[in-house]
């Protein structure tokens, strides 16, 4: 099959082929856990899962790690150079202060490793009800940063040190030296000299005067009073969050080179950018990762999220029914959030979310959970695949795939099935994340009820009974529990 991804680094499509086939080697750039995990970055998170699955189901062993972020990323990340303060240092003073007013979500806020440990919980949970493979399956290819400071981080900013791309500053401050690297901004389209210019301010800052380049951007900081240190041949203090990324993909790819690298798009500069020169400064590789892919921002109502605007929604709001007044199911938000090209801005939208609910009663509705699964070579599933093989075309894949559905034979709830493996959202899931049959029959028999085909209602209802179910009918739709003996 020939795939095609748009590269931002060449600003083209390209023909997808990997180092060493059939394995796929692929980085995410995760989270920084000094909070809830909000819709915006999980369409980020969610487009790498697609991605991932459709690799997959084109017959390539993927590997794939999403990192975790719990110590180094600074509030103003746009400077690259340490300045602001920690985000998980901010979170605790955060958490602490909401404690003195009475709402406390963990006991120890004065601890930012509880902080840290206390929001990669809520995000692996809501990754997992979001059907992310990697947190449902392979939560241990999630690398947390601070597990790794001494194994990989320390010795790749040693290595930038010996090979003349890093430097110790008269503030102790170790940075790296963007002139010492002439790729730098190519992958975000800036040069030195607009940089130098100052960028509308952003390279300003009270680092500058010790650096050697206003653009030369921190690996590590020495503070000894930082909640969260390290031992370092540069003092006590912790590492940039640009470093950590390129150390963890090493580190957990166990290559120099990979073959994809994924982020939102305001990652794209400073951190990918950095995260390029580190890697390939480090490894004296002409390349960190062959292709690099960029989800854009979400949008709310047509509007950027902003907490000062008040529709920022985290994935427990929408989930939650904060955000609609009704609870959502975990696949129709997931369903939201995949529909829309990863190259547009998707709209969040109230509508959006029926429209989503809708597609995925329908899809439920045709599909048997026992079915199954379509071979990949069936003409209908190359129909699907094809559209997805072309930059992920997520739009002409749903379209062949409804289209399919207006015929409906034998054949159908196999290539379904099948679809799944991508979509991830036919299968429902309990309260916990977890897949469960019980709650999709639960949904099929409220469709029912909404079609007016009660007859098909009361005989999934007789098989819930006949399988040992309390059925009850509550405000949320049907809700069946095992019957205590
Ligand atoms: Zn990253």
């Amino acid at each position: 099959m020939d795939i095609r991804f748009y590269n931002t680094l060449t600003h083209r499509k390209e023909r997808f082929e990997p180092i060493d086939a059939p394995n796929v080697y692929m980085y995410n750039c995760g989270p920084t856990v000094y909070d809830y995990a909000h819709i915006g970055n999980f369409r980020s998170f969610v487009f790498a899962d697609v991605l991932r699955r459709f690799l997959e189901l084109a017959d390539y062993k993927v590997t794939q790690v999403m990192n975790i972020t719990d110590v180094g990323h600074m509030t103003d990340d746009q400077l690259a150079d340490g300045g602001g303060e920690d985000k998980m240092a901010a979170a605790a003073a955060r958490l602490k202060e909401s404690k003195k007013q009475g709402v406390a979500l963990i006991d120890n806020p004065d601890d930012p490793y509880a902080v840290a440990e206390f929001f990669t919980k809520a995000f692996i949970e809501d990754a997992g009800k979001l059907g992310m493979k990697i947190a449902d399956e392979y939560p241990a290819q999630m690398p947390r940063a601070t597990d790794h400071v001494e194994k990989s981080m320390i010795p790749m900013i040693q290595a930038l040190v010996k090979n003349d791309h890093a430097y110790v500053a008269d503030d102790s401050a170790v940075y790296f030296s963007v002139q010492s690297f002439p790729e730098y901004g190519k992958l975000s389209g800036n040069s030195l000299d607009q940089l130098k210019g100052g960028a509308g301010g952003r390279v300003q800052g009270q680092h500058q005067v010790h650096k050697r380049h206003p653009a030369d951007f921190l690996l590590w900081k020495p503070d000894a009073t930082h909640l969260m240190k390290w031992d370092s041949p540069w003092g006590q203090g912790y590492p940039g969050w640009h470093i950590e990324c390129s150390a963890m993909a090493r580190a957990t790819l166990g290559r120099d080179v990979i073959d994809i690298h994924t982020g939102g798009e305001d990652n794209i500069f400073p951190h990918h950018e950095c995260e390029i020169a580190q890697s390939c400064g480090a490894t004296g590789q002409s390349h960190f990762a062959r292709f690099w892919l960029h989800s854009r921002f979400l949008l709310v109502e047509g509007e950027k999220m902003s907490k000062s605007k008040g529709n920022f929604h985290t994935v427990r709001d929408v989930l939650e029914g904060k955000v609609t007044g009704r609870r959502v199911d975990p696949a129709v938000l997931r369903f939201e959030l995949l529909k829309g090209h990863y190259r547009s801005n998707i709209n969040f939208t109230a509508k959006g979310l029926t429209d989503s609910a809708s597609a995925v009663r329908r899809l439920r509705e045709a599909s048997v959970p026992d079915a199954e699964p379509a071979p990949v070579d069936h003409p209908d599933m190359l129909a699907f695949l094809e559209q997805l093989a072309d930059d992920l075309n997520i739009a002409g894949a749903l379209a062949v795939v409804f289209e399919r559905m207006k015929k409906v034979d034998d054949e159908l709830p196999g290539i379904l099935k099948r679809v799944d493996d991508v979509l991830g959202v036919m299968q429902a899931r309990g309260a916990d994340g977890h897949l469960s049959d019980v709650q999709m029959f639960c949904q099929q028999l409220d469709a029912a009820r909404g079609d007016k085909d009660f007859e098909k209602a009361d005989g999934i209802r007789q098989q819930l009974i006949d399988a040992g179910y309390d059925v009850k009918t509550t405000k949320d739709g049907t809700v069946a529990s095992k019957r205590l003996a």
